[in-house]
């Protein structure tokens, strides 16, 4: 993956990007593992960028799940014939995991966080300001509490593969100790 250092303009602040890769899941006393999305944000705790929950894709699942229930096929026979295929067994995993994070939807919306240090004083970026990370020697926004009032912007990287260690998280969106 390509990797974007980003600093400020006026202070030493540095951050890279490698920072906030990583799959991330929730992970329920039942030992479900659900998707957990995260985006780059401002945290002002850790006072820093850093990787803040993402609960903004309700309309997009519900679609995503109305098009999985509409391509069953018509007719017993067929029917029958695709409760015996993989197909069907991938498109019920695919619902039943979008089922879930929809409940967590319900769950935790409003409730926001960042995933590093678990508060919910946070800054997420607009799109603009999103586009202009993911491209080189681009201002991106004010550096919050920049001690020059400094900007920051982007720097592109180069492509590099890391393995990191999956996190869990349980449905407070609280990181599980372990799997830090
Ligand atoms: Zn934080
Ligand atoms: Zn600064």
């Amino acid at each position: 993956m390509l990797f974007y250092d980003i600093k400020c303009t006026a202070c030493d602040y540095q951050k890279c990007s490698v920072e906030f890769w990583g799959v991330k899941s929730y992970l329920t006393e039942a030992g479900d593992k659900i998707d957990l999305k995260g985006v780059i944000g401002w945290c002002f705790d850790c006072n820093s960028l850093s990787i803040i929950e993402s609960l903004n894709d309700r309309e997009a699942i519900e679609a995503k799940i109305a098009l999985h229930l509409k391509t069953k096929p018509k007719g017993l026979k067929h029917f029958l014939q695709s409760l015996l295929s993989s197909n069907y067994r991938y498109d019920l995993a695919k619902i039943n995991m979008l089922a879930k994070r929809l409940n967590i939807i319900q769950l935790r919306k409003g409730k926001e966080l960042c995933l590093k240090c678990g508060c919910q004083n946070v800054r997420y970026f607009t799109q603009d300001e999103e586009k202009a990370m993911a491209q080189d020697a681009q201002m991106i926004t004010e550096h919050p509490n920049c001690i020059n009032n400094g900007k920051l912007y982007s720097k592109r990287g180069f492509y590099i593969s890391v393995a990191i260690a999956p996190q869990f998280y349980n449905l407070n969106g609280q990181q599980i100790e372990g799997s830090k």
